[in-house]
């Protein structure tokens, strides 16, 4: 049972309550919904759909896509078993992928959160960049640099039911445009890949330990954050 199919997703990609505004449904985007399986321990949240997203209808595609499932894997979770779920869920085209505003996130805040409940057996949702830890944790007034990896309680939310944590990380298109970026971008990209992305792979492994041998025997095997063939990246 995937989320995708459920008409939960059907009446996201129906949703029209923004489409008056600039910068949503009134510019021929198209709400996406997330997927992933009933049963996944991992909820993935990112920010909003982009140009991939949009095309295809579905969450984290794209160069951001390929690298997200390596990240994935690498932490021993293949999207397959995982969710993936947008805080806001349209691209907002003009001028290209501009943040959403706080009204926007406001209105598809009852769609996050139906979706985020989807997934009752989560245990850690992994919140990937600003937006993501305020809809998740509640607020987000630490630098990213200070909290990328650490583990912080859900906010209680109308409806929501806790018992899951929150581990902050990057966005896959920001570790992208790291490579080829500023001296500070390298120097975090440098500190992701030596010392929080192995800290994220540990606590989820800790998190989700509860896991029956049958479910760890399928995990296909780990390869290196960015594969065995580095340069792929
Ligand atoms: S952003 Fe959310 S509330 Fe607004 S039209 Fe898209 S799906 Fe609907």
């Amino acid at each position: 049972m995937d989320l995708a199919d459920q008409p939960l997703a059907d009446d996201i990609r129906a949703c029209t309550l923004c489409v008056d505004r600039e910068g949503c449904g009134a510019l021929g985007t198209r709400p996406v919904p997330g997927l992933g399986p009933k049963d996944a321990k991992v909820v993935a949240v990112a920010r909003n759909p982009g140009f991939d997203e949009d095309s295809s209808g579905k969450p984290l595609q794209g160069p951001s896509g390929k690298l997200f499932d390596r990240m994935m894997h690498f932490w021993g979770f293949p999207r397959e078993t995982i969710g993936t779920v947008n805080v806001m869920g349209c691209f907002t085209k003009q001028p290209t992928n501009r943040p959403p505003t706080e009204l926007e996130i406001e209105n598809c805040s009852p769609w996050f959160e139906r979706q985020l409940s989807w997934f009752e057996n989560k245990k850690v949702v992994i919140a990937m960049g600003r937006e993501a830890i305020k809809a998740t944790v509640g607020h987000c007034a630490s630098k990213l640099d200070e909290i990328v990896g650490q583990t912080f309680a859900a906010a209680p939310r109308p409806g929501r039911k806790l018992g899951w944590v929150v581990i902050p990380t990057w966005h896959p298109s920001y570790l992208i445009r790291c490579e080829t970026g500023s001296p500070l971008d390298q120097r975090r990209l440098a500190k992701y890949r030596e010392y929080e992305a192995p800290q994220i792979k540990e606590r989820l492994a800790q998190l989700t330990a509860d896991r029956d041998s049958a479910e760890n025997s399928k995990r296909p095997r780990q390869l290196g954050l960015f594969g065995d063939d580095e340069s792929a990246w």
